[in-house]
């Protein structure tokens, strides 16, 4: 490593990153490119001979832009935000430059100890029981993605399950969710070994905006128990990925308690929001829960990854999950004094990812992220009230946080043609390059998703992405009425 290369080199990624920045608004925001684009415009091999940076940089501008979706475009609407900041960017930065491989205490003391005391800031943040704090019996780590988070706590909960029924009973767990729930739990059942006839999808209803309902779960958890089955984890959620609903934390967790099943809540989108003290009722109950997690790389200004979970039990976790080879042995971690963060995850090896949350939360401080939280929430309020205003329009469920369901309805308010119009309408201002929106299916119902969480995004963006929509709107309902 040329230290002074370094620093020319890196001088001029800054630059060319806050050049993409500045004209970020110039770009479609789906990108609009065929699959297999880049194969005709990069070589079959890689280079033999070095190449200069500016030749690099020129095929990013040129080659690799035009297949990049812009998800810190403020016209990004899709999906949920993943947020950047210039704070995150640092910490990835500085991330990058030490590049240490952090999987234990001694592998690398400050990327444990950062991490510790970031996720206790955090948990205070979103005022989580104490249990939850490394100084009680629980803890936080970093995983990768939401998705992680709920694979090992699954693993753990079965770990600790068959221990006490026995190893012969793995057929039995059962593993509860509703139909709301994000894929990631169907997902960890299928990796963790749960049987697919053992996963229950619960039913929820529109006329309870799409929340699990205690009753429903405490019916399906007797009929096992009655069938000779072993009820092992329940997920709710809050703020689910198709129309942020919020289960019913606290009644779903005294259920869940009084059965002996593991609790796991998934806040990975709106569990940001719960920073904010008018917010933080959407986690009461969360004093029943045995893990939770929330992705600040979603909507807390942390660079793609960050996923905190936290568990009422850290042994749980690494119970399940630890490994000890005479490679790793080392007088800290056989001491019992330290954390080993290789004990909480899937993976060995690890990323300093405690930096960028750190900065975030240091460069931001509490207010300025809870000022955050609250801007995209009243961008999305203005954006309800514009779409409320239209009758054409009809808003699906209540907006809670910054996601807005919605669809438009079409003439003589004719069922049969609304999916197909409404799929129509959603190709139409994804391909303007103004905006990009995603869709979800409620009741039945083909729905269009606008979530609006890119940290750029101002109040013009939302007004420019009403007008796109009302004139397309426009366009494709004067076709159905000819
Ligand atoms: N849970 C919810 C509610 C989500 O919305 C998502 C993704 O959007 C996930 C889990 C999965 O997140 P990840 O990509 O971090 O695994």
């Amino acid at each position: 490593m040329d230290s002074e290369q370094l620093r020319e080199y890196g001088h001029q990624m800054v630059d060319f990153v806050a050049d993409y920045y500045k004209t970020i608004e110039n770009f479609p925001v789906l990108s609009q490119v065929q699959p297999g684009y880049l194969r005709e415009l990069l070589p079959d091999s890689a280079p033999v001979h070095p190449e200069p940076l500016q030749d690099v940089l020129d095929d990013v501008k040129s080659k690799i832009f035009q297949g990049v979706t812009h998800w810190q475009s403020p016209g990004y609407y899709a999906y949920f935000p993943s947020n950047s900041s210039i704070a995150g960017f640092l910490g990835e930065m500085l991330s990058a430059g030490v590049n240490i491989v952090g999987f234990s205490w001694i592998s690398c003391p400050a990327a444990t100890e950062l991490e510790v005391i970031v996720l206790d800031w955090l948990a205070k943040l979103l005022q989580l029981p104490h249990v939850f704090l490394s100084t009680g019996k629980g803890g936080g780590v970093i995983q990768g993605t939401a998705s992680e988070a709920v694979l090992v706590a699954l693993v753990a909960a079965r770990d600790r399950m068959l221990k006490k029924v026995g190893k012969d009973s793995m057929g039995k767990l059962v593993v509860y969710s509703a139909d709301q729930t994000h894929a990631s739990m169907q997902k960890a059942c299928q990796i963790a070994g749960i049987y697919p006839e053992n996963i229950r999808i619960l039913k929820t209803e529109s006329s309870s905006e799409y929340a699990l309902s205690p009753q429903v779960l405490s019916a399906a958890i007797s009929q096992d128990v009655a069938s000779g089955l072993i009820p092992l984890l329940l997920c709710a959620t809050i703020g689910t990925t198709s129309s942020t609903a919020v289960d019913p934390l606290l009644a779903l967790g005294k259920i869940a308690k009084s059965n002996g099943i593991w609790f796991h809540i998934d806040g990975a989108y709106a569990g940001s929001a719960c920073i904010c003290p008018e917010f933080r009722q959407y986690l009461d109950g969360v004093e029943e829960a045995d893990s939770f997690c929330m992705n600040a790389h979603k909507w807390l200004l942390t660079n793609f990854d960050c996923s905190a979970l936290w568990v009422r039990d850290r042994s749980a976790l690494i119970e399940s999950l630890s490994t000890y080879p005479e490679y790793l042995r080392n007088k800290a971690s056989e001491a019992n004094t330290v954390v080993d963060y290789k004990d909480w995850q899937i993976p060995l090896g690890r990323r300093f990812r405690s930096l960028k949350l750190w900065m975030v939360m240091r460069l931001y401080g509490q207010e300025g992220l809870q000022s955050y939280i609250r801007n995209h929430i009243s961008l999305a309020k203005r954006f309800e009230e514009l779409v409320l205003q239209d009758s054409r329009f009809e808003v699906i469920t209540p907006r809670k946080f910054a996601l807005l369901c919605f669809r438009l309805l079409p003439p003589a308010n004719d069922e049969t043609q609304c999916d197909k119009l409404n799929r129509e309408l959603l190709e139409a201002v994804n391909s303007s390059g103004k905006m990009f929106i995603s869709h979800t299916v409620l009741s039945g119902k083909y729905v269009l998703r606008l979530a609006v969480g890119a940290p750029l995004t101002e109040e013009r963006h939302i007004d420019i992405a009403w007008q796109v929509l009302q004139e397309k709107a426009t366009t494709l309902l004067k076709a159905y009425k000819n």
